[in-house]
């Protein structure tokens, strides 16, 4: 029997394809849910994540395990709508005259800016369509001196420091270009006239996470059962331990798949992964009207978030029984900053507050429910020389024959996070068990 740590999608994933495969499986999830980030409350129709989701068009591995499962067609592509609030006005940045009018760039950095989003470098005068192609030839480049030499400041201040100073605060220095280009590249598709095709299904994630629990079977899942210890005898993992309703049980183990975050492998395992972690703070505010006519407002402001993702102006209120659901998202860098310790209410205060200074038509009385999640870790920091940081699948020379590998450290997920990494570093782990069982 060969044992998941994690019943979020890449633990999920990773038992699937075992089985699938033909090797009984067992899931092992600390809390009382599954899903992991991917998560959700109740609204008054479907349920809606705690932290933000949706699909981007060059995710593949997760629209055919959709497929596979027969819910391929709850998945729907939708116009996002983005905005960038400056200076106390939202500018909507999805069609080219939209962007053109955008005050705070001049024409020559939205050409500079277009060309880069289009991965043509045009220094020098002589467009170059390959420059670009090579990421590793990026992962040593400060992002900065990156922008600084392939576009203008006025695209580096005036468009991406807010947005890095919102996804990474005072570690953005740190990140490389090879991670800019990889979401460059990532991001996929766009109606050139009208804006980006985001995928979300029908119902929510919870659409595609409940199929794929039924079809692993939910008595291969333990809920409440933490995984405290793994057994490591002559260089392979022979037993793990885990704790549920008060009791300790150690059993005999083929193979584990640590499919969580890297520092659940490194107090199990001793592996010590390099990569840093920010963690994030994201609410989810129920109105009763709807606040902006945007899916995903970055906010390039002294406000105390990122940014403001109108989840309704994407997916319909209807769909939530008339709910209109705003997220307000910020990262934490750091265990000890204000917004990792404050409560819940003090933080609710305090983006209201802000809400409130930035739209002169909200009014608190619009807000029927405030609900805020906490994830000490989120996200990576993704930095210089990231990809030798990465967790490896297969940890056999690392630590232990039979222990693999499938959370968020891994290289699937890079240049981004995201459910459809996570399936593929499952897959990618119960491949690599099932050639060894070979
Ligand atoms: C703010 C935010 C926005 C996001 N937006 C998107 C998006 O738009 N699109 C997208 O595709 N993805 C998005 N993601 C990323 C996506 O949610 C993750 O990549 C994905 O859910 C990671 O899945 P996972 O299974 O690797 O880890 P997790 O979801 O973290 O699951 C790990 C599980 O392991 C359990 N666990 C931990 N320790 C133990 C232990 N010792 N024993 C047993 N169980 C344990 C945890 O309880 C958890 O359930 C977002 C994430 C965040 C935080």
């Amino acid at each position: 029997m060969y044992h998941v740590v994690g019943g979020g999608i890449a633990g999920l994933a990773a038992a699937y394809s075992l089985q699938q495969r033909g090797h009984e499986v067992a899931i092992l999830e600390g809390s009382g849910d599954l899903g992991g980030l991917a998560a959700s409350y109740e609204t008054a129709g479907d349920p809606i994540e705690k932290f933000y989701h949706h699909l981007s068009k060059s995710e593949e591995t997760i629209v055919a395990l959709a497929e596979e499962l027969g819910v391929g067609d709850r998945i729907e592509w939708r116009l996002g709508k983005n905005a960038y609030y400056v200076d106390g006005e939202a500018h909507p940045m999805d069609t080219p005259w939209e962007i053109l009018a955008y005050p705070h760039m001049s024409v020559y950095d939205i050409f500079r800016l277009g060309m880069l989003t289009m991965e043509i470098d045009v220094r020098g005068g002589v467009p170059s369509f390959d420059t670009y192609d090579d990421l590793s030839e990026f992962e040593d480049v400060p992002i900065k001196q990156f922008l600084l030499e392939h576009t203008t400041r006025g695209v580096y201040e005036n468009f991406f420091e807010p947005l890095l100073d919102a996804k990474f605060g005072d570690r953005k220095e740190d990140v490389s270009a090879a991670w800019l280009l990889g979401r460059i590249k990532f991001r996929g598709e766009r109606d050139l006239l009208r804006g980006e095709i985001l995928g979300y299904p029908d119902g929510g994630f919870d659409a595609l996470l409940d199929p794929l629990v039924d079809a692993v079977g939910r008595d291969t899942v333990r809920t409440n059962t933490l995984v405290t210890d793994l057994g490591i005898e002559d260089g392979a993992v022979t037993t793990i331990t885990t704790e549920a309703d008060g009791e300790t049980t150690t059993q005999e183990t083929d193979g584990v798949v640590v499919a969580t975050m890297p520092n659940v492998l490194e107090e199990l395992a001793g592996y010590r992964c390099e990569i840093d972690f920010q963690g994030a703070v994201c609410a989810v505010v129920t109105m009763d009207r709807p606040l902006t006519d945007t899916y995903w407002l970055n906010v390039a402001d002294e406000a105390p978030f990122g940014a403001l993702i109108e989840h309704t102006n994407f997916v319909p209120p209807e769909r939530y029984g008339g709910e209109h659901l705003l997220y307000v998202a910020s990262y934490v860098q750091s265990d000890e900053a204000w917004l990792a310790t404050a409560d819940d209410d003090a933080i609710e205060e305090q983006w209201l507050d802000a809400i409130d200074g930035m739209f002169p038509a909200f009014d608190r009385d619009h807000v029927e429910r405030f609900r805020l999640a906490k994830a000490p870790r989120a996200a990576p920091i993704y930095e210089r020389g990231y990809l030798d940081m990465v967790v490896p699948y297969d940890l056999e020379d690392d630590v232990a024959d039979g222990l693999y590998y499938a959370g968020m450290a891994s290289e699937a997920q890079y240049p981004e996070r995201s459910l459809d990494g996570g399936i593929v570093a499952g897959f990618e782990c119960a491949k690599r068990i099932d050639r060894k069982a070979d």
